[in-house]
């Protein structure tokens, strides 16, 4: 294929401002990276939020550089391979991880990207000051017709996944590693809170496909609920907070026990009681893993985390390995991906598809991108 001089990019030229389309020039992948013809790239529902108020409310947290290419979740071919650049080739299709790193510390060396000093995800924020020398090398995400990244982010995705399909692997490898870190498999009873957005039908997904016996998946939404467990009825149930208490609910359906894994999926600007909720629903020696939106302070008590042996651990994105998992699960029909309607969106429509994203149909509905 031969790759032009110039592309079309969805740029934000000012904080808050809206995207606009620019002729600009196609990035020069360098000898480490490849370059990709970026087919379809997921809008992230927080992406908004992003835009207009982290700037302010997380300075520490900075964005790319403006005129600011977002884009997280991209997936594409290969049009062009680095020279130092092994296992990948022009025509591959590809997902690529936004996770960009040192590549080159301890952490990196032993594959714990997520520990890396300089972890900043491409086409979204950073997440320490240090993430503005990240973006000096990889300012442009996905929201534009080809991206360069780097070899380590990039992950063969199998014939049968689409490139839509592949643009959910963020969401969807959020919750799956968070329910790697707290080991669940086979035997694991698994909560889900907030089961029917974005992040938590990627942890149901992910519960079933690790083998979780039992999926508990608690929501407010009852309609939405319903198409969750039609997922896998015999493995799942579920509860509406309109109908009383979760904890409660958990309690009798595990014998009073509570869940061995609880997985906080919430969005954000969720209260602080349903987060305790979650936390209250894990039994003795258990774990709880946060991956939600929740920003707002929360009272926890770690006198009963002690008392209780309760493990709070907090996770973020995913491992290039965990990305290899899911394309394998995938691949193999473990992952279901099938259970999301996708709903794509040209360059010039995409501050449409961004504002429109609040009336979707809770996290079934995949919003791309098809620059
Ligand atoms: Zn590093």
């Amino acid at each position: 294929m031969e790759i032009p001089k110039k592309m079309r990019a969805a740029r934000m030229h000012e904080i808050g401002g809206p995207l606009v389309v620019d002729e600009v020039d196609v990035p020069c992948p360098g000898d480490d990276d490849v370059l990709v013809r970026v087919r379809s790239c997921g809008i992230v529902p927080n992406l908004a939020n992003v835009q207009r108020l982290f700037a302010s409310i997380f300075p520490n947290l900075p964005l790319p550089p403006l005129p600011a290419i977002f884009g997280l979740d991209p997936a594409g071919e290969i049009v062009h391979v680095g020279c130092n650049v092994k296992g990948l080739r022009v025509g591959d299709r590809v997902y690529v991880n936004p996770m960009r790193v040192c590549d080159s510390c301890t952490h990196c060396v032993d594959g714990n990207y997520s520990s890396c000093e300089y972890y900043t995800f491409n086409g979204y924020f950073g997440f320490s000051p240090k993430s503005k020398e990240i973006y000096e090398r990889y300012p442009s995400g996905g929201f534009a017709e080809y991206m360069k990244a780097p070899s380590y982010a990039v992950v063969k995705i199998p014939k049968d996944m689409s490139f839509d399909e592949a643009a959910r692997l963020g969401y969807v490898g959020t919750a799956y590693a968070g329910l790697r870190r707290a080991k669940v498999g086979p035997e694991s009873t698994v909560l889900i809170d907030g089961a029917s957005g974005t992040l938590g039908l990627g942890g149901v997904i992910s519960a079933l496909a690790l083998g979780a016996g039992r999926v508990f998946g608690v929501a407010r939404d009852r309609a939405l609920l319903r198409e969750v467990k039609a997922i896998a009825p015999h493995r799942i149930d579920v509860w509406s907070t309109h109908d009383g208490s979760s904890v409660d609910w958990i309690r009798e359906m595990t014998g009073g026990k509570g869940v061995d894994v609880a997985i906080e999926c919430l969005p954000l600007g969720a209260p602080p009681e349903q987060f305790l909720a979650c936390l209250n629903s894990v039994r003795r020696g258990g774990v709880m893993v946060n991956v939600s939106g929740v920003i707002v302070d929360v009272p926890i008590s770690v006198a009963d985390l002690a008392i209780k042996c309760v493990s709070l651990v907090g996770s973020t994105w995913f491992e290039p390995r965990e990305a290899r998992e899911m394309t394998a699960l995938a691949g193999s029909g473990l992952l279901d991906l099938s259970i999301f309607e996708h709903k794509a969106f040209g360059l010039d429509q995409i501050d449409d598809a961004i504002t429109n994203m609040e009336s979707r149909h809770g996290g079934f509905t995949n919003y791309v991108i098809h620059p």
